[in-house]
């Protein structure tokens, strides 16, 4: 068999993790050729003693030289900055890029083992949030081959038919189904929410994830940045996605035909499934996940979002109807709270309020291209900086 090269952008993070996870139960299938890490040094170093790649990608060259120093009798060769990582997303002896780096600074990378023409595991949701058409754009013209893991996206991949090709109507889809856990705040009287603190909203009751993703997740901004990703992954109107609050996570999502079929995919809630599913796809390699106990389970339960309670969701839909810039804008904004929210800076309540506040301060334009995108997103971060308490 011959294996296939990884890049794995973002190897110290939970998805990076998990991913290393799966390609080390399948020595045969998989050789990775790089790793990055933003902080967490040691745990890159150990990774790097573990999967021996070529080349290792860090913030700064002062921590390279560190981990030059400290992977002295591997050979791996240590890079550092935004173009590092946009070079090993890009080498020729790299088959596949996991783009798995949090937020914006996921973006280049990404764009560029797009416009490489890789096989692209997304996990990096913001990057096709901020610049879909750009991304999209890349992706068809370079004939890369887009996979999704955020599990929700994932979850529609396999409910689609293999050949679809976006177009609803020829396929018999009428909608796609993103199921919501509703994070760990979907029953706290709104009133308690003002004092939440970044531990509560990090504390998801079904999954273990990065602290952004994690409170994304409790403001549900997380479920609106997958309303615009699913948007670009599968060609879809706005109108034709739909958020359905599932408590249990055990529906990862679904798709709706004309014929009344519904087609969904589930498992237990554990990353390394649809991780397994976009290494291997189109065949399927064990992924270390126990099987779904429907016995266990017991329920499956479903409500409609609240899209008082969570604003963010209305705003990311907003978003997404104004097109052009605005979804970059969202991004940022949201960027700019979670990190002031997790600093104490801004209470849970105002995340929100300060996201509306800079899509109203920020003109909705055309965002054709990376230099429109990213100017979007400087400005958006200078407008929500200055909108802090
Ligand atoms: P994480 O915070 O655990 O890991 C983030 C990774 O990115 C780390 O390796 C970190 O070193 C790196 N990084 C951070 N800032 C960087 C920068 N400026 N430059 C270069 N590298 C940087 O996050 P995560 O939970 O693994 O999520 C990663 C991505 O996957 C996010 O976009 C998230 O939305 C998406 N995702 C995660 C999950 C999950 O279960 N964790 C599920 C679906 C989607
Ligand atoms: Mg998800």
């Amino acid at each position: 068999m011959i294996a296939q090269r990884l890049a794995i952008l973002g190897a110290t993070g939970s998805i990076g993790v998990s991913t290393l996870d799966v390609v080390a139960r399948h020595p045969d299938r998989f050789e990775v050729v790089a790793l990055t890490g933003h902080r967490r040094l040691d745990v890159l170093a150990e990774q790097c003693r573990r999967f021996k790649p070529r080349y290792a990608v860090v913030g700064s060259t002062e921590d390279a030289a560190r981990l030059t120093a400290t992977l002295a009798d591997i050979g791996t060769t240590v890079l550092a900055g935004p173009e590092a990582l946009c070079r090993v997303a890009s080498l020729p002896e790299v088959d596949a890029v996991m783009a798995a780096i949090v937020g914006a600074a996921g973006l280049p990378p990404t764009l560029a083992a797009a416009k490489a023409g890789k096989r692209i595991l997304l996990a990096n949701k913001e990057a096709l949030v901020m610049a879909g058409s750009v991304f999209m754009n890349a992706v068809k013209a370079a004939g890369a081959t887009l996979l999704p893991i955020d599990s929700e996206h994932n979850a529609v991949f396999q409910s689609l038919p293999a050949d679809f090709s976006g177009d609803f109507a020829r396929h018999g889809v009428r909608r796609i189904l993103l199921t919501a856990s509703g994070g760990p705040f979907r029953s706290t009287p709104t009133a308690e929410l003002a004092n939440v603190t970044p531990e509560q909203a990090c504390a998801h009751p079904n999954w273990v994830m990065g602290r952004k993703i994690s409170v994304d997740s409790a403001t549900m901004m997380n479920k609106g940045l997958e309303v615009i990703e699913a948007r670009w992954l599968f060609d879809a109107m706005a109108d034709q996605i739909d958020v359905v609050i599932h408590p249990q996570s055990v529906i990862h999502s679904l798709v709706q035909y004309v014929d009344g079929s519904v087609l969904a995919q589930l498992g237990n809630p554990d990353m390394r499934t649809p991780i397994a599913h976009a290494l291997a796809y189109p065949e399927r390699i064990d992924a270390g996940v126990a099987p779904l106990d429907l016995f266990a389970v017991g329920q499956l339960n479903f409500e409609r979002p609240d899209f008082e309670r969570f604003p963010c969701l209305a705003l990311a839909y907003r978003a997404l109807r104004a097109g052009g810039n605005a979804p970059a804008v969202l991004n940022a904004a949201n960027e700019i709270a979670v990190e002031a929210f997790l600093d104490g800076r801004l209470p849970f309540l105002e995340i929100p309020t300060l996201i509306a506040a800079t899509l109203d301060a920020i003109p909705v334009a055309a965002a054709d291209d990376l230099e429109a995108v990213l100017a979007a997103d400087v400005a958006a971060r200078e407008a929500a900086r200055a909108l802090l308490p």
